[in-house]
């Protein structure tokens, strides 16, 4: 029998339906206006984003990976440097450190948050691995919506004097002991792609930055390094936000915390469909607030209930399948930390994300949790 609904694991469609009116009318706006590239939207864009992240400085670019990037050229961090972050991420983390010339460290996850592990990074930082260059940064990633340990990270990272800089490309909006992630280190980075919990209908990045005068290097780098037009003071790239994605992001922005909100009502009730089953809803900080970019669990056999949700027309995703340091790129050549991050390697073969998106109906809700009691 066809199943009466079917749910995918993320729509990014379904927030265009939900704003088209006032979507429609931002492009038309910029369609108008005959500007496209760096201009008022994204201008106003930058400053309203600074003010709901409560940063001082914002930049706009073109991806998440190219923010990351940016920020490490930003802080001169480059050949020469070792920059360390975690394996179970995005590859995009791993690909920015390399686009800045940096050599990556991978360290280990821990095993309810499946953020930084904090004993592995000390090790790191303590006793480097071998033939590495000297650790100038570390990223860490807020994976999955949840802030990572902040508070002994901030505190490790400064006794090693190293930058810290926060990957919050699915963290937009989250909390640690009541301060939005993205303020919480040096300088943090947002990816603006369709699916994230802020995402526009095309590529897109942000960098929150502390200081002036790395906002206005950060500005320069990402147009050839342009302070004046057609001067490069130094060398840079070309990473900029274009002005339709702008425009629709400050749309979008301006639904992010209802559509924050909508994600944790949701988490709410797979948690108490999961009540009855034997599989663990995750695990939340009582210091943090999460957003559930993904609703992550660990079922006793993934394959089967993927297969018997799917049967049932229930969409889902694995975030990810196989760790960085294992992927054909990048196999045997990247420096591991001491735990050769097993938590990560156990737990890429368990992890199994249900669908999550702020405008999943409550009739999908109920048949998504209807469909959690049977595994
Ligand atoms: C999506 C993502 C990125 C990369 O963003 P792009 O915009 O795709 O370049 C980086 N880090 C994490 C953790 C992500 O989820």
């Amino acid at each position: 029998m066809k199943p009466i609904i079917t749910v995918p694991q993320a729509n990014p469609a379904a927030g265009y339906r939900d704003q088209k009116a006032e979507i429609d009318t931002a492009v038309e706006r910029v369609f108008a206006s005959g500007n496209f590239v760096l201009g008022r939207e994204g201008e106003a864009f930058e400053s309203e984003f600074a003010q709901w992240l409560g940063t001082p400085h914002a930049v706009g670019c073109a991806s998440g990976t190219d923010a990351l990037a940016l920020l490490l050229r930003g802080f001169d961090i480059g050949e020469g440097s070792s920059v360390v972050t975690v394996s179970h991420t995005s590859v995009a983390t791993i690909a920015a450190i390399e686009l800045s010339g940096s050599v990556p460290i991978l360290v280990d996850i821990d095993r309810d948050y499946y953020t930084m592990d904090v004993t592995d990074l000390a090790a790191v930082l303590d006793n480097p691995p071998r033939g590495v260059p000297p650790v100038r940064a570390v990223i860490v990633v807020h994976l999955y919506g949840q802030s990572a340990e902040m508070g002994p990270l901030v505190q490790l990272c400064g006794r090693h004097d190293v930058v810290l800089i926060e990957d919050c490309s699915q963290a937009h909006g989250a909390s640690y002991e009541g301060r939005k992630v993205g303020t919480l280190a040096h300088a943090a980075a947002f990816s603006l792609y369709p699916t994230k919990n802020l995402g526009g209908f095309g590529d897109g990045g942000i960098v929150a930055v502390q200081s002036a005068k790395l906002s206005e290097r950060i500005t320069a780098l990402r147009q050839y390094g342009w302070r004046r037009r057609y001067i490069s003071d130094e060398t840079g790239m070309n990473s900029r936000l274009d002005e339709i994605q702008a425009a629709i992001l400050r749309v979008r922005l301006r639904g992010l915390d209802a559509g924050n909100a909508r994600r944790r009502k949701i988490a709410a009730a797979y948690d108490d469909a999961l009540a009855s089953s034997s599989v663990r809803p995750p695990v939340r900080r009582f210091e943090a607030e999460h957003v559930f970019h993904q609703y992550v669990i660990r079922p006793p056999h993934r394959e089967d209930a993927q297969a018997h949700l799917h049967g049932l027309g229930i969409g889902t995703a694995v975030h990810y399948p196989m760790p960085v340091h294992r992927q054909p790129a990048y196999f045997d050549r990247l420096a591991l930390g001491p735990s050769r991050c097993r938590n990560t390697e156990n737990i890429s073969g368990q992890i199994l994300s249900l669908p999550m998106f702020p405008e999943l109906t409550d009739a999908q809700v109920e048949y998504v949790c209807d469909g959690l009691r049977g595994i």
